[in-house]
């Protein structure tokens, strides 16, 4: 069905045209048209531009629609919507595992964030890139993907896909495109996979190189940009496929288990067909009542984002100024300092996680004991972009899914704390308790040189 179905009116202002009353019998209020330019370099404004839905009543929030399936005035209309002809573009539903109105409007303010044509949301990180890969690839296709990933996307790429497909992955370091190049075959491999800013060693992609790349050899580029959120818009920046796990900063309440797909609505669309479709078949569906909450915590979006980079920024600074070993892609040592300032949206900053490097796993233990139990600086969680700072081993946790070779080809070393600064308390008032839990580590660990004075 899905593949005759009218493409939805997305709300990508750019891509759509104010004249083409795709809006007209629509009998919402609707959001200011874009005037100027300027907004639209900011995914703030992007998403401020998106069309605002009321509530039924005239309320200032939409109304959640809770229904799992959706009433006809005649009996043909069913007909007319399960041949396409009619769709959620016109406002017809036929059943919320398929397209659900709240769902779908929570999906146009992920595309409007990431400047896509389209988005639409799912039941988890996973099973949005789950579902995205299963719906580019085929049963024997092929994927190039960086080395550095989120552990489980990594176990997905080098564990269950070839397992359940035979989709199988070459594995390369993305900052050399001649890797990256050479490990495509042609025809076979469909997808260059990457995070924007990887999981934890906060190695940053050169999005705009690895599209020119991938489209070159006909491949698609797909981004997985949980770690930076307005920070970066890697579809502007070229990339097809743009991945959340809205599970962190975007629902920032680490309450939510949640996913999301920007792309072109050719994908999205076919993501929901009937007999084909990824998200419609495999079934990872968004809860109406969820896309209320992550909905109304967008616009806010923006302001936690800057908070939590601010903070970030000046604990690096502090940190590495003591002699630490600190990676920030914000300080200028960072191997792709200048990459990401060349890509970062303005005002925004460098992303709110750090990695402190405290070169043994008991070391890195002791320090994180002291920061929860000793002086409340933050909490021993995996996860990210909560209001508290959270911090955990990675090697132990969250990448422990790799072997211990895949773990020292990606830098991540036995050490290493990451960190996702917060924003609770006072900047003084935290930096004072991280002092302090130090300080106490070396009291109890003469043999620790961090101090280069
Ligand atoms: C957490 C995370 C995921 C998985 O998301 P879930 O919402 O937990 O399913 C994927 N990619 C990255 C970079 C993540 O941090």
């Amino acid at each position: 069905m899905a593949e005759t179905m009218h493409p939805l009116s997305f709300s990508n202002p750019k891509k759509r045209n104010p004249t083409d009353g795709d809006d007209a019998n629509d009998h919402r209020p609707l959001a200011k048209k874009p005037t100027s330019a300027a907004w639209g370099s900011d995914p703030a404004g992007s998403l401020a531009n998106a069309r605002h839905e009321f509530g039924e009543h005239g309320g200032v929030n939409m109304s959640i629609e809770a229904s799992a399936t959706f009433t006809v005035m005649e009996p043909d209309t069913m007909r007319r919507m399960f041949s396409g002809e009619l769709g959620p573009d016109r406002d017809f539903f036929i059943y919320s595992r398929h397209f659900n109105p709240t769902v779908l409007n929570l999906g146009r303010q992920m595309a409007a964030l990431e400047s896509t044509e389209a988005g639409y949301c799912t039941s988890s990180g996973m099973s949005a890139i789950s579902s995205a890969l299963l719906q580019l690839c085929s049963a024997g296709s092929h994927i190039v993907a960086s080395h550095c990933l989120y552990g489980g996307t990594h176990a997905l790429l080098s564990h269950f896909l070839p397992r359940s497909c035979g989709i199988h992955t070459t594995f390369v370091n993305i900052s050399d495109m001649d890797e990256v190049r050479k490990a495509i075959k042609v025809g076979e491999t469909k997808v260059l996979y990457v995070e924007s800013m990887a999981n934890p060693t906060l190695t940053v992609a050169d999005v705009p190189a690895l599209s020119a790349v991938a489209h070159e050899k006909g491949v698609m580029l797909v981004v997985d940009n949980t770690f930076t959120p307005m920070v970066l818009s890697p579809a502007k920046l070229g990339a097809d496929v743009v991945l959340h796990s809205v599970s962190k900063f975007i629902s920032g309440g680490a309450d939510i288990i949640a996913g999301a797909i920007c792309g072109p609505a050719s994908l999205v669309n076919s993501m929901m067909d009937l007999h084909n479709g990824a998200l419609m078949l495999l079934g990872p569906t968004m809860n109406a009542k969820v896309a209320f909450e992550i909905s109304e915590r967008l616009p806010h979006l923006s302001i936690r984002m800057k908070e939590h980079c601010h903070r970030a920024m000046v604990f690096a600074t502090r940190m590495k100024a003591m002699g630490l070993r600190v990676i920030y892609p914000g300080l200028e040592d960072h191997p792709h300092h200048s990459l990401i300032k060349s890509m970062a949206n303005k005002g925004y900053g460098f992303g709110g996680m750090l990695c402190l490097d405290m070169e043994s796993e008991e070391r890195a233990n002791r320090l994180m004991h002291h920061l929860q139990n000793t002086t409340q600086f933050g909490l021993m969680a995996v996860s990210l972009g909560y209001y508290e700072t959270l911090m955990s081993c990675s090697g132990s946790s969250t990448s422990s899914e790799m072997s211990a070779e895949e773990k020292a080809r990606a830098g991540i070393s036995p050490g290493l704390v990451r960190m996702s600064v917060g924003y609770s308390g006072t900047l003084e008032q935290r930096w004072s308790q991280f002092e302090k839990a130090l300080s106490l580590v070396l009291q109890q660990d003469n043999t620790f040189s961090y101090s280069k004075n």
